[in-house]
Parts: C-alpha cells; structure tokens; sequence
C-alpha cells in the first residue's frame, strides 16, 4: 500500500506539532508504524492522503454513528452557515436541542451545552462539589473522562495507551481528591466510602466503559452504585460520552434502568462537530451559573453550526429507534463472526460486545476490570492492527479502546471485514 503522503505529512507535522498529532492515540505509538493522515470520509470508509480506502471501525471515536458525511448533518450545516458561524449570544437551536436532550434522556432535566467530554466531565464534578460542600471524588482505575486534572489519574485510553496514567503536571494536591476503585467491584467502594465518611461528592464512571477495551457491568453493579450513592449523599455521574446516544436513544441508563443524579455527554450530540453537554436533575444544575454559584462558561458553547449538526443527528435518532435495532444485528454479526473464525482457527481471545460497540481483547480471560484488560497481549494486538490496515480496515490504534460501528456498515461490507479477521489472524500467528 502507498502511504508517501502521510509519510511526507508526518515527518512534517512533528516540526510543529507535538508528536506530530493534535491528541496523542492518533500518533499510532501503541500499534507501531506511523499515521494515516485522512483527506475525506464518506459512509463506512475513511480515504488516506493517497486515496487509500479504509472501512471504519472507529468513526471519529464514536460520533459518526449514521456514516462519515451523512447528506442530512450536511444539509443542516450548510444551511447554518449562511447564518453566521458564531454570535456568543443565546439561540432558539440551543432551546431545541437542550429540550430534546431532556426527552431523550429523562434524567436529564436541565443542561448545559460545552465544547467537548472534558470540558462536560470537569464542569460536572465542579457543580457536585459545589452543591454537596464536599471535595472527593471517586473514579474508577482505567476509566477516562477526557484530560481534566482531576481525572489523570489511572486513566483509561491514551493515558494508559502512552504509559503516563498520572501526567506531569497533576499536582499531588488534585490527585489525594480522586479516589480510585476498580470497576465491578461494590465491595471497594463501601470501603473507599467507610473510610472517606461524608467526604465524597461525587462518584464518575462510565456505566459500560469503552476506554479500557469494551467492558461489561456485571449483574446488579450499577443499581448498587445506585444504592451506595442515595445512601450516602454522593452525586452519581454516568459518564456517557462514549454510551449516550449509542447504546439507546437515552444511552446506557435507558439500556439498564438505572438513573443517574448527573450525565455527561459528547461525541454523537455534535454530530461530528466539537461539542460536550453536562446535565441532572434541575435541583444539581440550578447550582450552575448564572442561576447558581458554580461557574462555568464558554465563548463557543452552544455554537450554531455545531449545534445545527447535533440537532439534526439527535432528531434523526429521536425520530428513528428502529436505528438502534439496526446497529445491533451489525455489532452482533461482526462480534459472533470474529468469535466463529477465532474458534475454528483454535484462537481463545475474549470478545466483549454491546450494541455496536466491541473490543477484541487478546486474552482468553474473561475481562471484567482494568486489571483482567491488562492480560490482553497488546504487542500481538499491535500486529493485529496493522495486519487489518494492510487488508484496509481501520481499527482504533490501542487495545484499550471499544471500537465504533455505524449504520454504514453494510453485510458486504461486514462480509470484508470477517475475511480480513481471518486471514489477518492467521498472519499474525505464523
Ligand atoms: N469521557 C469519555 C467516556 C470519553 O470516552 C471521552 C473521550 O474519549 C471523554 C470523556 C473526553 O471527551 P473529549 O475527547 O471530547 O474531550
């Protein structure tokens, strides 16, 4: 395959750029080799520098859930900007999409419209310290929520694909507020909060966390989070910037049934465009400027085109659950295919899956917390990577990632991407 261009694009980013990236898993360090550097995306496939195709599995990191360039995000971008690009100033699109976040995701009751997960993930926990007088917080070891000081600490995703899970730069002052527990473990959080009695304000989490590889709640684990946190006066954030939209028109807590007092959000509420969102019950978000004490501010938040394109992909999901169906039988089709060719080539990886969100983890123990991720081979998946490339699919270049699919994918398509499991497997194991 001829890559010249990214090669030539790299080698001159890194003279002004660090690393040559603008955020640090797009740098290919985990998998070896070095970046594609992407002209254009259309439907399932994302097109190199030299016109390479490449079907997507990753899709922006999870907003692109209809397909690269949906003709209808397009039309309602185009048709925005002969408006203006910003006013800093309230609009009636804000309105419109602040009201159908709250119908789509009914604990939800008021939000606040950001420019990205971090930026919703640290408001968040600002308002829950400020509303329960407290300063901890409790996170769990390998989940991420964007690269907020208090949140770099046993991070999942980059931090742990780069080895820096506590970043230069985290005062150890920030670092004694977040306590860490491994997920799917009830009993290390009654400890964390019989030892920090009335301390925690709040607990994050993402409720089926992707950045350490897809991983499932275990049976009654978010409803004892639940229980845990109404008993002892801690804001329970589902951090559901991976999930929201994804796994059902309300995310994980709709999936689940169980309800958060707090909801972060990003990714497919943008529709491909840069913009978070935090939220609660109105009680919490009252709390937030200029109704409450907490601040929080932003000069793009709420920014017309972004929130044009958001409107128009969460109307579309609004409008269509029968999406949510469709998205299924893909992630289904894919994960039981990788599992078929993975148990007639005699190969025991585990295959984490929901909706369409899965990860391939090259152990064959169950992975249930960080700590079983870990047992992946990741230098083994790092040849798998780059074996799926050169047959032209694009996996997300860390195995501590859930891959993204989208409604794109067709069964040929599908079809494709089975066939380079299969021989990508074999090539790997020689
Ligand atoms: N929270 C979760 C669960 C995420 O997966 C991410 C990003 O991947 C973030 C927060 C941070 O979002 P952003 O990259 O938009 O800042």
């Amino acid at each position: 395959m001829n890559i010249s261009e990214s090669k030539r694009l790299f080698a001159h980013a890194q003279q002004f750029i660090p690393g040559g990236v603008n955020s640090p898993v797009r740098a290919f360090r985990a998998v070896g080799g070095e970046p594609l550097f992407i002209k254009r995306a259309d439907g399932a496939f994302l097109f190199d520098e030299n016109d390479n195709p490449f079907i997507e599995l990753i899709n922006s990191w999870g907003p692109m859930i209809l397909g690269h360039n949906h003709p209808m995000i397009r039309k309602a971008v185009i048709q925005a900007m002969h408006e203006g690009t910003s006013f800093g100033a309230p609009t009636a699109r804000e309105v419109e999409i602040a009201e159908l976040i709250t119908k789509m995701v009914p604990s939800v009751e008021k939000v606040r419209m950001v420019n990205s997960g971090t930026e919703a993930t640290m408001s968040a926990i600002r308002v829950a310290r400020g509303f329960t007088g407290k300063d901890k917080i409790i996170k769990m070891i390998g989940h991420y929520h964007g690269h907020g000081d208090s949140f770099l600490i046993a991070a999942g995703s980059g931090a742990v694909t780069m080895g820096q899970p506590d970043s230069p730069g985290v005062t150890a002052g920030t670092a004694k507020d977040t306590l860490l527990a491994p997920y799917n473990d009830l009993e290390a959080i009654e400890e964390l909060v019989r030892f920090n009695k009335d301390e925690i304000a709040a607990l994050i989490l993402e409720p089926v966390p992707g950045n350490m590889g897809l991983v499932i709640p275990m049976p009654g684990y978010l409803e004892g989070l639940r229980e845990i946190c109404n008993r002892e006066r801690i804001v329970l954030i589902f951090d559901e910037v991976m999930t929201g939209f994804r796994l059902a028109p309300g995310g994980a807590q709709e999936l689940y049934g169980v309800t958060p007092d707090m909801t972060t959000l990003g990714k497919i509420i943008g529709g491909g465009m840069p913009v978070g969102a935090y939220g609660g019950k109105k009680e919490i978000m009252d709390f937030v400027s200029p109704s409450g004490p907490v601040y929080q501010a932003g000069t793009l938040s709420g920014n017309p085109i972004a929130m044009a394109a958001g409107l128009a992909m969460l109307g579309f999901l609004n409008d269509h659950p029968e999406t949510y169906g469709v998205l299924n039988q893909i992630g289904m089709k894919i994960s039981e295919g990788i599992k078929k060719i993975n148990l007639e080539l005699g190969y025991d990886y585990t295959v984490s899956h929901l909706g369409s969100m899965y990860s391939l983890f090259f152990t064959p123990e169950p992975v249930v917390d960080f700590e079983s991720a870990k047992t992946s081979d990741t230098a083994l998946f790092g040849k798998y990577f780059q074996a799926m490339l050169q047959r032209g699919v694009y996996l997300a270049p860390s195995q501590f990632e859930s891959l993204f699919l989208s409604t794109a994918l067709t069964d040929e398509l599908i079809d494709r991407i089975l066939e380079a499991h299969r021989e990508s497997m074999i090539e790997i194991h020689k």
